[in-house]
């Protein structure tokens, strides 16, 4: 099967971010009264955005958070960033490998994915083809941003291939009518989780990106 653009997820599949994100959320939110693990935020809301997270926790809560807890966890991740942020195994080998044209489609804000990029040197690899669940009216699991990206780029989304490490993300790509492939090798890897992308629609699963060319 051939394709003429691979759309990455960025979170846990260019960046290994997830398990920094999710404990800083969690110390954050439970800080705000809303008690919470590392564990539960990356069962909640793994792969979808932060403002349909705060809102659902919002309407559970029956009220809002400060503005402030916006600003504070947008500082927090960034600042945890900064000091631990590396990026996903072999991906540099795996983008030298793929001959297609490639560009980013995440649940972050457009700062947060610059920062991510920037912090692990691959910023010049998908230039300014980096598109953010806030440039759309609905993130992961609708199909809008993965529609909006391949738009953008040009290319009809029967000839895309997504990578995705959450159900969420694989769902979207498969609504957008794509290819998803699963990536299963970030560090915040649970068991099952393979089995969980494959049921979400994922052709194949897969937890070392120097596999990744052999299924594009
Ligand atoms: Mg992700």
């Amino acid at each position: 099967m051939s394709c003429d653009l691979v759309i990455f997820d960025c979170d846990g599949v260019l960046v290994d971010s997830e398990v920094i994100s999710c404990r800083v959320h969690a110390e954050t939110l439970t800080r705000h009264g809303y008690p919470i693990t590392t564990e539960q935020v990356a069962e909640r809301f793994l792969g979808r955005s932060g403002r349909e997270a705060r809102r659902e926790i919002e309407a559970e809560l029956g009220r809002a958070f400060d503005d402030a807890l916006e600003e504070q966890l947008v500082a927090d991740v960034l600042r945890s960033f900064a000091e631990e942020l590396t990026p996903i195994p072999f991906v540099d080998q795996a983008l030298d490998t793929i001959t297609q044209p490639v560009c980013v489609a995440s649940s972050g804000t457009l700062k947060r994915i610059a920062f991510a990029l920037a912090r692990t040197g691959l910023t010049a690899r998908f230039g300014p083809h980096t598109f953010s669940a806030e440039q759309v009216n609905n993130g992961k699991p609708a199909p809008d941003l993965f529609l909006y990206a391949a738009k953008q780029m040009g290319v009809a989304p029967q000839r895309c291939v997504v990578i995705e490490d959450s159900v969420p993300g694989i769902l979207g790509a498969r609504a957008a009518g794509m290819r998803a492939l699963g990536f299963v090798g970030g560090s915040h890897f649970v068991p099952g989780m393979a089995e969980r992308l494959s049921a979400a629609g994922a052709s194949a699963t897969f937890a070392d990106m120097r596999q990744l060319p052999e299924f594009i």
